[in-house]
């Protein structure tokens, strides 16, 4: 071994939380200084007498502090800041900008989105363009000076089609605009659109930071010291913001959010593997398929080419089919939300999606047959046999009680 390999094997190690660090090193020790009277992993000071730094709980506390610092370690930014609910961060976003400004969005965002961008916005002066094809009609859409933000949520919901981060953050920068990418869906550890080019990352941490179904919150990264001081004086002044104690039990799910991503990942996989070569479905929509259209883009943003574990699939047989099987599934609750530990499903066409406009909501792919499926972090296989049973209860059932006859598999 030559001198200089030996000297650099007993070098100290960094510290963990180093930016030498990977994402679940990062995850469990980001924001979590031990703390020095006690020892105690995560500092759980309550905050009510002006002690040190802290003096009012909406302006600082040390709970909020450790959770903000590590979801910027695991996003890679500068700074991140916590809200009250995913809702309340893209409030706040909003807020920011003057009115008369004009804001281009992807048409698929979240309801809570698509309502607050069409009657809060609007309110305060800010108008919102929605496009279904937003990396081609963005140049068309941006209005010279007006435009301040595009948003991107990627993937959508409930149909997982993806926006390519790089080519739309590109176009928008010549114009001197942000781009802000909602990754709810994927979680940091699947993708960091900071990366490929975003500016600000919004989360609903409801969703699977938190993981456990729990916590409503949310938070945003980026690394611009301008957005730090706009921002943070709209946290304080808005007081949309989270608890001390949501604080913790977030942070706590974000140690092992690297375990759930790739579990709920790998699962859903794998139900989407079994999806599509079922005679029971007629289409499949997940991002790692290689027959998802935008397949290359996963490749490209996703962590290790990961699908993230939401899916989503057309049943045969109807809107009653897509009914019948989200009430014949033995493990997926029949839910709304997602990213939780627990599999969950729905049918987005008479929940999530029920506001939208039949027209609208069909062009967009929310047929009646949709079934979306949040996948949890079970054993794979037991999933795999709940959806084969509940496929052939919903689809084939149906045939054999009208006396058409068809291979039931002997599921009870
Ligand atoms: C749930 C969700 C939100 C809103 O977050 P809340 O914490 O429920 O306010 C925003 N975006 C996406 C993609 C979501 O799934």
């Amino acid at each position: 071994m030559s001198p200089a390999a030996d000297k650099t094997s007993i070098e100290t190690p960094p510290r963990a939380p180093s930016p030498l660090h990977k994402f679940g090193t990062l995850a469990v020790h980001a924001g979590s200084p031990h703390d020095p009277s006690t020892g105690a992993v995560i500092e759980s000071t309550g905050v009510g007498k002006p002690i040190g730094t802290y003096e009012y709980s909406r302006s600082s506390n040390p709970n909020r502090e450790n959770f903000e610092k590590a979801i910027a370690a695991v996003e890679k930014a500068k700074y991140a800041l916590a809200f009250s609910s995913g809702s309340a961060t893209t409030a706040v976003i909003l807020q920011s900008l003057a009115s008369g400004s004009h804001v281009v969005s992807v048409s698929d965002v979240y309801g809570g989105t698509h309502r607050y961008f069409t009657q809060v916005a609007s309110a305060h002066g800010v108008q919102v363009t929605f496009s279904p094809s937003i990396e081609t009609d963005i140049e068309d859409l941006i209005r010279p000076n007006e435009t301040k933000l595009i948003w991107i949520e990627t993937p959508s919901n409930p149909t997982l089609k993806l926006v390519d981060i790089r080519a739309v953050a590109t176009i928008a920068h010549q114009h001197g605009i942000m781009v802000v990418v909602d990754n709810t869906f994927l979680s940091p550890y699947i993708q960091n659109p900071l990366d490929h080019g975003a500016d600000i990352v919004v989360h609903s941490v409801t969703k699977y930071i938190n993981g456990h179904s729990d916590v409503l919150m949310g938070a945003c990264a980026f690394n611009s010291p301008t957005l730090l001081s706009r921002l943070t004086f709209l946290q304080n002044a808005i007081g949309a913001v989270p608890s001390p104690f949501d604080c913790y039990l977030s942070h706590r799910g974000l140690k092992t959010l690297h375990l759930r991503a790739r579990q709920s990942s790998l699962n859903a996989h794998l139900l989407a593997t079994t999806l599509s070569s079922s005679p029971h479905t007629l289409l499949v929509n997940y991002p790692s398929l290689p027959t998802h259209p935008n397949h290359h883009l996963c490749a490209l943003q996703h962590r290790d080419g990961l699908g993230g574990g939401m899916l989503s699939f057309r049943i045969k047989g109807g809107k009653e089919a897509a009914e019948r099987f989200c009430l014949s599934t033995g493990i997926f609750v029949l839910a709304e939300s997602l990213g939780g530990v627990e599999s969950l499903c729905e049918v987005p066409s008479a929940m999530t999606h029920a506001g939208i406009p039949r027209e609208a909501r069909e062009g967009a792919g929310v047929w009646d047959d949709l079934v979306r499926l949040s996948v949890g972090v079970e054993e794979g296989e037991d999933l795999r046999r709940d959806v084969l049973q509940a496929l052939e209860r919903a689809v084939v059932g149906p045939k054999l009680r009208n006396g058409e006859g068809g291979g039931v598999n002997g599921y009870s």
